[in-house]
């Protein structure tokens, strides 16, 4: 079946926005074409969101706590509440989810999954035929890591909160089967950062602390970084730095974290970053798109409008009472978007 779609495009791998046409069949961007005179419409591709838990959807607004009293494992108030939650209603809170995220317009996340196989196995029942992109990443409950044959690998909170022996085992464990290993690390402070590096993780959330020599460490070992802005802030654990990373030449991008801390809707996220940490839109919005595809290796198929790619695209009214007038699709798309703005997901 084909489709045509026309307006400002944010075209390309430097999303360069561009008036056009695009064309689309069975699902595939077959042809891009410059033209005047197109609708007033921003045509972008969807959002990656490179880190979530949406575990705890379950649990929403909850008291301001010291981080660790809300999600260190094993008994922070996120813990206990997901011990208590039927599964039934653990699996309709995952669901909401990832309708939502569908809805305002991610098309992939990565989730840190708890609970075992159990709890891989209650988001793939969430996850039922939804039109999105999940990466599952478990971790082991009494030592037992059978989840692993059901999901993309292993994601554990921080080598602070397990003995050293243990982590290693971990690690060993999900690579024997294949699987990516991925680690929290300096969201508190900077103490378990090289300890993280040491293990080679696929990739590293957070770095709100990293220093100098820990970024260094980081970049030398081509790791990727995944930053949660929002979450940093309502953990009250800072700011990462963004720029110093770049600097560094380290691939980083962006994701909501906890579903308990922040709504996954990636518009706020790009807003927040932008104007909290870094005032380039275009990294921004790469951050949110291009660098999650790349860092979960799909960015062949999702992450940007080009030729050949899958139609993974949101279409904004550019007349919106929030859009009107726009100069600068991109700015207007990274700093002020809503959900609302958006008329059609491909
Ligand atoms: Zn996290």
């Amino acid at each position: 079946m084909e489709q045509t779609l026309e307006g400002t495009i944010i075209y390309g791998d430097d999303f360069e926005p561009i008036n056009g046409r695009l064309t689309i069949e069975d699902g595939i961007i077959r042809d891009i074409e410059e033209r005047k005179n197109v609708p007033e419409t921003i045509i972008a591709p969807c959002f990656v969101n490179a880190h979530t838990h949406i575990g705890d959807s379950i649990l929403k607004d909850p008291p301001y706590l010291p981080l660790e009293e809300l999600v260190q494992p094993p008994n922070g108030l996120k813990h206990r509440v997901l011990r208590e939650t039927p599964y039934n209603d653990l699996v309709a809170s995952m669901k909401a989810t990832i309708d939502d995220m569908v809805r305002t317009g991610t098309c992939a996340f990565a989730d840190f999954r708890e609970g075992g196989l159990e709890g891989v196995l209650a988001l793939r029942e969430a996850l039922g035929s939804s039109d999105i992109d999940a990466r599952i990443f478990g971790r082991p409950v009494d030592g037992k890591m059978d989840y692993l044959d059901h999901c993309d690998g292993t994601g554990i909170s921080s080598t602070n909160d397990l003995e050293s022996s243990l982590v290693k085992e971990i690690e060993g464990k999900t690579r024997e089967k294949g699987k990516k290993f991925v680690i929290h690390a300096g969201e508190k402070d900077a103490s378990d950062i090289l300890p993280a590096i040491e293990l080679e993780p696929d990739f590293l959330v957070h770095l709100t602390h990293a220093g100098k020599k820990e970024l260094r460490a980081v970049a030398d070992a081509g790791i990727p970084v995944i930053v949660c802005v929002r979450s940093n802030f309502i953990t009250n654990s800072g700011i990462p730095p963004v720029q110093k990373m770049l600097d560094e030449g380290i691939l980083v991008a962006a994701g909501t974290d906890n579903v308990m801390f922040n709504s996954p809707s990636m518009f706020p996220e790009m807003e927040f970053l932008a104007k909290t940490n870094l005032r380039d839109d275009r990294q921004v919005f790469k951050f949110c798109t291009l660098n999650g595809a790349q860092i979960l290796g799909i960015d062949s198929v999702l992450g940007s409008i080009k030729k050949g790619k899958t139609a993974k695209l949101m279409v904004l009214n550019r007349n919106s009472g929030n859009l009107y007038g726009t100069k600068n699709p991109l700015g207007s798309l990274v700093r002020r978007a809503r959900p609302d703005d958006i008329v059609k997901i491909t």
